[in-house]
């Protein structure tokens, strides 16, 4: 892979924006900052950010067990995938791919950015169409997105098709896995010193807990983090994140406890769900979240709403004629959940 015929141009031109505290060096005095405008009376906030959240990467490199040079953070996963496009693809002439039934920001983003967007559907297995995605690759295809697990399927993908498609592709190959820490196998990041081209994003809004504070991961090689943190806005994390994202590293302990739950509650609710006469199929998932086949998902998701109870409709995605997407809740709000349920004529 060469990088910088991947990189647009204008960005390996630009220079990036030197924050307040960038310029100078670091000593062991006691330093009086006057240089940034910021009220100098102590609210616990008035000074802006660390731009590139060091203690936070530092804990995230122990935990991951990877070198923290191979870490960027994102306003969210969604900052992330917005970056890489502005990193790697040129408005109105590259082009990416993406593998449908999958997650919509990568379709929302490609249009932001005004970058075609190339669909190879994954079979009706929900796995990747290996062959046909490397025979749809062009030369302005910039990167192919991945979802493993896959939202809305729930299923991880074959790590043989991911492995071919790294190979065989000489752009960017960015695996989003939003919802690995469900899943029984270990992250992609470890393949990242066989796979130049592979970027690795992961977030603090799922199995993490922490949808509010916007967090996402991005794991790739140091040359692509550092074209990254070149056109990040500078500050893109805030204080308040970045001092809450350490308190829940500390306690990784009970986030993975709330994992097994999660796991555990999906196949009860797989079971109690497989025994309701309009459900007609529920798909395998590695994450914590169920696709379930029904009779009418129309009339389903309404009598669903009647009761309070908001589940995702994804029947006109490929592939997911009358499914719906069910969030595994609390074993209370599951319980609860097949009141409702049952309650509902067949
Ligand atoms: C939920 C989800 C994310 C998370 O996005 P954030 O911006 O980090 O909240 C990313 N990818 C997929 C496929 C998801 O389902």
């Amino acid at each position: 892979m060469e990088l910088e015929k991947l990189v647009r141009k204008n960005i390996l031109q630009m220079k990036a924006y030197s924050s307040a505290r960038d310029e100078f060096t670091k000593t062991s005095q006691e330093m009086l900052f006057i240089d940034a405008n910021e009220n100098p009376f102590p609210s616990g906030y008035n000074r802006y950010p660390d731009p590139y959240a060091r203690n936070l990467r530092a804990k995230l490199s122990e935990i991951k067990q990877i070198p923290e040079a191979n870490i960027m953070l994102g306003n969210g996963s969604d900052e992330l995938i917005d970056l890489l496009f502005r990193l790697f693809c040129e408005p109105q002439k590259d082009e990416v791919l993406v593998t449908p039934p999958t997650y919509g920001m990568y379709q929302v983003l490609a249009e932001l950015n005004e970058i075609k967007l190339n669909k190879v559907p994954l079979n009706a297995k929900f796995q990747l169409e290996t062959n046909a995605i490397i025979e749809a690759i062009s030369c302005s295809t910039k990167m192919i997105f991945i979802c493993s697990p896959n939202n809305p399927s729930g299923n991880l993908m074959s790590v043989q098709d991911i492995k071919s498609i790294l190979k065989a592709f000489k752009g960017i190959v960015i695996i989003d896995e939003a919802y690995i820490d469900f899943a029984e196998r270990s992250s992609f990041m470890r393949e990242l010193n066989f796979f130049p081209n592979l970027v690795v994003i992961q977030t603090f809004s799922k199995a993490w807990a922490h949808a509010g504070i916007r967090l996402g991961m991005c794991f790739a090689q140091e040359s692509i983090i550092q074209l990254l943190n070149k056109i990040k806005p500078p500050y893109n994390i805030n204080q308040l994140t970045q001092e809450k994202a350490l308190e829940v590293l500390e306690k990784a302990s009970t986030y993975k406890i709330q994992v097994q739950i999660i796991v555990s509650e999906r196949e009860i609710l797989r079971a109690k769900l497989n025994e309701i006469s309009w459900v007609e199929k529920i798909f395998p998932s590695d994450a914590n979240f169920l696709l379930v086949k029904v009779d009418d998902a129309n009339l389903r998701y309404q009598q669903l709403i009647d009761f309070g109870v908001v589940v995702r409709n994804r029947t006109k995605e490929l592939h997911c004629e009358n499914c719906l997407r069910l969030s595994v809740g609390t074993p209370d709000e599951n319980i609860y959940l097949m009141d409702v349920i049952n309650r509902l004529k067949s």
